[in-house]
């Protein structure tokens, strides 16, 4: 392997000592214990793990956490008002919904995201906190873009003049990717399904992010010798194997520094949650 390691765990751990801080700092000053609910509505198993390990790293934090489980047969109205309540609780600055969604909800996800206040959006996903971003105001912005340029920045990896590279143009990923590069100065592309020549765009990136949801999609020789590769995919395998949308064994050999799945930037997204979190408590007591 020539590539050097970027490990989630090692950055993850940096980033909650500073949210934990910041936590006490708050408490310290102001008496305000940042509080964060989560909303769950039904019982997919998946997010019932991710849920008790926010929990869990709340708890950690000292950051008071409530979860509110909700039945799949849940309303929309009933799901409005639960996130209305939640708005005007003063003990509680951040709120998040946990997705996916039942079935019967789905086709409404948006406009539950968009209800909760963008002052407790923790997500980063309300149309006020992208229009921040979009200005350059980083306030709370979506927890995995977020944890990346935070790892990458922390790893001492220069941005300024560099070209990066990202892959995928989701509102929850490759967007803000480029919003956050960019008003670190480098110079962005952000490429998708219609990009014509991707691997020729890939091949100029020092720094080449790939959040695409397609498993080993990104090969060697997409690769400039010596760039910077962050893997955001997760995908899993028939085999039940996480891997992640960059080819590691074949691109660890080309790349300067390349994170790994699982146990990249994955481990990041509660860290800068909890940190929003805190950040949120911080501004709402101001008020
Ligand atoms: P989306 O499905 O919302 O977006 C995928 C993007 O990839 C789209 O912009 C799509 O292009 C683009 N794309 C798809 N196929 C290709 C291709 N062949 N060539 C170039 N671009 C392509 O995905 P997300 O952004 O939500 O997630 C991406 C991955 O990151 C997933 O594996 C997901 O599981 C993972 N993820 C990990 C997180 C974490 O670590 N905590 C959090 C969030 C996501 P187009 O727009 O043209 O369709």
């Amino acid at each position: 392997m020539t590539a050097r390691l970027l490990e989630g765990k090692v950055f993850a751990a940096q980033l909650k000592e500073q949210a934990k801080a910041d936590a006490l700092q708050l408490k310290a000053k102001t008496g305000v214990t940042p509080g964060l609910a989560v909303i769950i509505v039904g019982d997919n198993p998946a997010s019932q793990v991710y849920v008790a390990n926010k929990h869990k790293a709340c708890e950690e934090l000292g950051i008071y956490s409530e979860v509110i489980r909700m039945s799949e047969h849940t309303s929309k109205s009933q799901l409005l008002a639960q996130i209305e309540q939640l708005n005007l609780r003063k003990d509680i600055h951040g709120i998040l919904l946990q997705l996916p969604l039942p079935d019967a909800l789905k086709a409404d996800e948006a406009e539950f995201l968009y209800a909760i206040s963008p002052d407790k959006d923790v997500d980063g996903f309300h149309p006020v906190n992208v229009g921040r971003l979009s200005i350059g105001q980083e306030y709370l912005v979506p927890c995995t873009p977020y944890g990346c340029i935070r790892m990458l920045e922390l790893a001492g990896i220069p941005l300024e003049g560099s070209r990066a590279v990202i892959v995928g143009r989701s509102n929850i990923v490759g967007k803000p990717m480029a919003q956050l590069l960019l008003a670190r100065n480098a110079t962005v592309t952000i490429c998708h399904s219609r990009t014509k020549n991707l691997s020729e765009v890939t091949k100029e990136a020092d720094i080449l992010i790939v959040a695409i949801g397609k498993a080993k999609f990104l090969t060697a020789d997409m690769v400039k010798p010596g760039a910077v590769v962050i893997d955001v995919g997760i995908n899993r395998l028939p085999d039940r194997k996480l891997v992640g949308d960059v080819d590691f064994e074949t691109v660890k050999e080309v790349a300067g520094a390349i994170t790994p799945v699982p146990g990249g930037v994955g481990l990041l997204t509660i860290a800068v949650l909890l940190q929003n979190a805190v950040t949120a408590a911080r501004a709402l007591q101001k008020r």
